[in-house]
């Protein structure tokens, strides 16, 4: 049977003398230094460092596995009987220290700390055990080496809060950055800044040359901006070409900190408007950049984040390549469009746009034409002109879904006009550019005409003079596609726009409408006259038919007659009014 501990094993071998005796114990105490020598291989095989210290003063070791002296580039015997201070980290005496001083030394205490050693340090995670053999205690010193646990962190730690393209902190590390800085400016009453950087047509680069061209771009621009970074400042990205810089310890007065915020935010700009060379396709670049103050801890860090990006907005706004501060009158401003935009968008869902008409008559006051003109009648603010709310509906793009109504709204009117009184007056009705330069804009037509079964003679479509701007051979195309419904053209508020007689020449329209800011002073003002003179002349020539609009008085009409204009609309015969009563106006004509 083997002995509990070797002590009463040698007590029994020398104790007993005799020959036999010892003979008859050999075989167990051959078992038992075998039982230890296979107990040292396995130690010696450890990955771990196994090391046992006499837990009195001056922690000596008494013994260790084979790669403790590996590791410190020691022979064994140099290390034995030595003071632990001189080879573990400070953190693990100083740990034995206190289980020492807490009295029965008998708890188990784990320390990360970083290893010494000849081949280059490394973390370790030491577990220290308390432990009694022959009223002595010792310590017993296990270390692993933690190296892969720690870059598996570090790496889920990067992934995390780190950007993979830039390597810039991510949304989630900045929001940390943010918390941490309006503390600090709290603590320290300096004000700090964010700067919402965004690259200007980013989108047309990436979808123009790839985004791999894309990528490279952010790439620089990432380090260019860093490069220029004071310590202590933060760069990240949110996502996209969207960049925030965080600016702490800025000064303890606003407007000096705004003075640095702008001057930094210059800076910025600069370095980023610098030529670039990507793959060898030269590129240059702006930046729209949008600052907005903080000190202490009054503003959210959502709220600042949603400040800045709204003074980005407003850069953008200012013709891009810009620098703007955030202003609370903006943020109302952008509510209210919010607000507005969300009652449009069920305005057109629940009815409550209405068609108003306007009369256009001939020489002889005769109604020749109507213009349609939305309203909305808002549930609380009544009715609304559509100068209010059309250019926040090209804005958002709700213009299509307007423009769909109006068109079809105008239509069943033509048609029960038609049923009701043979009515063969034209309608026009006001299409947005935006409207027109939608791929489905020719289907919408053609679907309105079929569903209200009317003849494409009774429609007339106003256009602006922007239509001339962009893709002007295939708005050429789609208007001569449109008129062989037998839809006529027309021109709205000429003379504001581009009014190139050469485009004019090219598209196929049927009408010039004059714009009423020339009509208002045509009495007055002599060029005005002469405009008006020169637009007749022009429209004649090319065989357009010329309306005159927003004729308030007869001296006007007097001029416009005398011009050779033939058709008339204005407040002089009739303001835009609801069907009932534009319809007691037809009954007189028909
Ligand atoms: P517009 O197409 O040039 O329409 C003429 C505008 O001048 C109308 O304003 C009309 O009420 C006004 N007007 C007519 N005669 C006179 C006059 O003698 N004196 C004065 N001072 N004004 C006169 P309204 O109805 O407020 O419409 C403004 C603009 O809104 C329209 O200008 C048009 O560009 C746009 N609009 C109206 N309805 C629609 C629509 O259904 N779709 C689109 N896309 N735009 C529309
Ligand atoms: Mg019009
Ligand atoms: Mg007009």
């Amino acid at each position: 049977m083997p002995y509990d501990n070797t002590e009463e094993l040698r007590t029994k071998i020398i104790g007993l003398g005799e020959t036999s005796v010892r003979k008859s114990y050999y075989p167990q105490l051959q078992d038992r230094i075998l039982e230890l020598e296979r107990f040292h291989t396995l130690l010696d095989r450890s990955r771990e460092m196994i090391i046992l210290v006499e837990a009195e003063d001056g922690n000596c070791i008494v013994d260790c596995n084979a790669i403790v002296p590996t590791i410190l580039g020691v022979p064994r015997e140099a290390i034995l009987n030595t003071e632990v201070v001189r080879w573990l980290p400070f953190e693990v005496v100083e740990i034995m220290t206190i289980l020492k001083t807490q009295g029965e030394v008998k708890e188990c205490c784990l320390v990360e700390t970083i290893m010494p050693s000849p081949m280059g340090t490394f973390p370790v995670e030491f577990i220290l055990q308390c432990a009694s053999c022959s009223d002595k205690n010792y310590f017993i010193v296990m270390g692993s080496n933690i190296s892969e646990r720690k870059n598996a962190e570090s790496k889920i730690y990067t992934l995390a809060f780190y950007d993979s393209l830039t390597q810039l902190p991510n949304r989630q590390l900045l929001n940390d950055r943010i918390i941490q800085a309006l503390a600090k400016s709290q603590r320290h009453r300096k004000y700090g800044a964010i700067l919402f950087v965004d690259l200007d047509n980013f989108k047309t680069l990436n979808d123009t040359k790839g985004h791999h061209i894309g990528d490279m771009l952010l790439v620089e621009v990432a380090q260019r901006v860093e490069e220029i970074l004071r310590d202590g400042d933060t760069l990240g990205r949110l996502g996209g070409d969207e960049f925030i810089v965080l600016l702490e310890g800025l000064s303890y007065t606003m407007e000096v900190a705004a003075v640095e915020a702008k001057n930094f935010a210059q800076r910025i700009k600069e370095t980023i408007n610098r030529p670039y060379n990507l793959s060898g396709y030269a590129h240059t670049c702006s930046s729209s950049i949008g600052v907005t103050l903080f000190l202490g801890t009054e503003q959210t860090k959502d709220s600042l984040l949603k400040y800045a990006d709204i003074a980005m907005y407003q850069a953008k706004q200012s013709g891009r390549n810009t620098i703007c501060f955030y202003d609370p009158a903006m943020q109302e401003a952008i509510q209210l469009k919010m607000t507005m935009e969300n009652e449009l968008r069920s305005a057109i869902l629940y009815n409550q746009l209405i068609l108003f008409y306007q009369p256009q008559v001939d020489l002889s006051g005769i109604i020749v034409g109507l213009e349609a003109l939305v309203r909305w009648n808002h549930p609380i603010k009544g009715l609304i002109a559509p100068n209010d709310f059309i250019p926040l509906a090209e804005e958002t793009g709700l213009i299509i879904s307007l423009g769909q109504w109006v068109l079809e709204e105008a239509c069943r009117q033509i048609k029960i006009w038609e049923d009701r009184f043979s009515s063969h007056i034209k309608v026009s009705v006001n299409v947005s550019v935006k409207q027109f330069q939608e791929g489905s804009f020719y289907t919408m037509i053609a679907d309105a005409l079929y569903h209200s079964g009317v003849s494409g003679n009774l429609l007339k479509i106003e256009l602006t003079e922007s239509i001339i701007v962009d893709n002007i051979l295939e708005n050429i195309e789609k208007i001569k596609a449109i008129r062989s419904f037998g839809i006529g053209f027309s021109l709205d508020d000429f003379g504001t726009g581009y009014s190139s007689l050469s485009y004019l020449k090219r598209l196929p329209l049927d009408e010039l409408k004059i714009d009423q800011s020339f009509i208002r002073d045509i009495t007055m003002n002599s060029n005005d006259a002469m405009l008006v003179q020169t637009i007749i002349d022009v429209a004649h020539n090319f065989d357009l038919q010329v309306i005159a609009e927003g004729v308030e008085n007869e001296e006007q009409l007097s001029f416009l007659k005398a011009f050779g204009c033939k058709i008339f609309q204005g407040y002089l015969f009739g303001k835009p009014i609801p069907v009932e009563e534009i319809e007691r106006l037809l009954i007189h004509t028909l």
